[in-house]
């Protein structure tokens, strides 16, 4: 396989979206550290409302950001809350559903509002609507570690107070206060750690993933698939079309809440996913490589992490905001930066805000149980067989799975045992 340069919508040319160091005040309302999704949403509500918003990067934009691209019905929801929603829909690529593949090859569509759009161009787009709601962008500029209030300890906690933040711009060091700090610095572990809310060190999951340009497979792989086979355990592959010919093709290893994740080499569940499905055994010989193949880690299932300390509220994937079993996780990045704006818009003392925080990430922890329950497929494929065969065959599941992913029906139990009785009998 050749290697070309990346095309524009993988590749954007534009100037970097920043500021220069210089205009980095001394203090401001929030400090949002990290312009991912999460960090994007929570600037852009805050700054709207009025907030003095500082938001740093590591990186300077547009900046690649390692992911399969795919932008599911909860990622069109917060954007659409965000008022992005139709800008980035004139960039995206819209598919019209998410192909579940079984080990048998069987499969079934799962129909929603769905589209892929690379994280360079997504999040630069969140980036600038950011800063045209009020944020002021500073980047490159790393977190290093939090200031605190001189060990005086508040009423609500004995911990001191984070009061602002110290960032590193190559040689340089600088020093901003705010009211409040938002982490949303993604799976990073050093800034977890330095804020201390770091529980679990080890990632939930890892994946990797890469550009293919392919004009003949154009016709042929027009739905997000997802592929579930005994030789990508403990599981699944990717390949979803970016548009302009190119296909984001990755494949993820979750083994799931508590277990040791497997000494695998993602190159070769690569080979072992081109071998198990022919489109993307199709898609990467006659392709060219655009870019090179990227590995990440995930956090998942709002686990590993405390999710804030009096002056700072963690966002994001930080906080594990990214769904196992399918590795999903713009949305609820999103969703997590909207109920931190939302809660210090709202409460009048830290107290209060870190209490209706947590209220709002608890309502959310069903949603992400289920999806750590649905992950077991990942270790025994063969259950997406048997899913399969039932959906094709009841209209009535088939819809419900659909509501699954659309967010439109309760997932009540479908994993429990009344779930599994009600999936052989409806
Ligand atoms: C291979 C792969 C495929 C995936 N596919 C999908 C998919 O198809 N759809 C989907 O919805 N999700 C997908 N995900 C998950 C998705 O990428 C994450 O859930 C999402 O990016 C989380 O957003 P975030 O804003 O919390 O963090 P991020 O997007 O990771 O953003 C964090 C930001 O913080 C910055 N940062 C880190 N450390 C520092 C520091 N010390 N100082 C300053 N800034 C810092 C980083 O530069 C980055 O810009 C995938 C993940 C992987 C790894």
């Amino acid at each position: 396989m050749h290697t070309r340069p990346l095309p524009p919508d993988v590749d954007a040319s534009a100037p970097a979206v920043a500021v220069p160091s210089s205009d980095l005040p001394a203090r401001c309302d929030v400090l949002v550290v990290g312009a991912g999704p999460a960090g994007c949403a929570v600037a852009t509500l805050l700054a709207r409302a009025g907030r003095e918003v500082v938001l740093v990067d590591a990186q300077a934009f547009p900046r690649d950001k390692t992911c399969g691209d795919g932008l599911i019905p909860d990622a069109h929801a917060a954007l659409a809350r965000l008022g992005v929603l139709e800008a980035v829909m004139a960039r995206a690529h819209r598919v019209e559903a998410v192909r579940c593949v079984g080990p048998s090859g069987n499969s079934i569509d799962l129909p929603g509002e769905l589209a892929v759009l690379p994280r360079r161009v997504l999040d630069e787009l969140l980036c600038r609507h950011a800063i045209a709601a009020g944020a002021r962008f500073v980047a490159p500029m790393r977190f290093e570690k939090p200031i605190l209030n001189d060990g005086v300890a508040t009423t609500a906690d004995v911990s001191p107070r984070v009061v602002g933040a110290w960032l590193r711009q190559g040689e340089r060091s600088f020093e901003i206060r705010a009211d409040w700090v938002i982490l949303a610095t993604g799976a990073a572990l050093v800034p977890l750690t330095a804020v201390d809310l770091c529980q679990r060190r080890s990632p939930s999951g890892i994946a990797l993933r890469g550009y293919v340009h392919n004009p003949a497979m154009a016709a042929q792989i027009r739905s997000m698939d997802v592929v579930w086979h005994r030789s990508l355990r403990p599981g699944y592959g990717w390949v979803f079309p970016v548009g302009g010919d190119v296909f984001n093709i990755g494949v993820g290893i979750l083994p799931g809440r508590g277990k040791p994740m497997p000494e695998v080499n993602l190159r070769s569940v690569l080979d072992a996913f081109t071998h198990c499905y022919a489109p993307a055994q199709a898609l990467m010989a006659g392709g060219t490589l655009v870019g090179d193949f990227k590995g990440a880690p995930l956090r998942c299932s709002l686990d590993g992490a405390g999710h804030s300390r009096t002056g700072l509220l963690a966002v994001g994937e930080a906080i594990g905001s990214t769904y196992a079993f399918t590795g999903e996780g713009i949305g609820k990045a999103m969703e997590t930066g909207i109920h931190a704006a939302e809660a210090i818009l709202a409460g009048a003392s830290d107290a209060e805000v870190r209490a209706d925080y947590d209220a709002r990430l608890a309502r959310l922890k069903p949603r992400f149980d289920l999806y750590e329950r649905a992950n077991r497929v990942n270790a025994q494929p063969w259950l997406t067989d048997l899913v399969i065969w039932r959906a094709r065959r009841s209209p009535r599941l088939h819809r419900r799975m659909a509501g699954l992913l659309n967010e439109t029906s309760n997932p009540g139990n479908l994993f429990s045992l009344k779930g599994w009785l009600r999936f052989f009998t409806e």
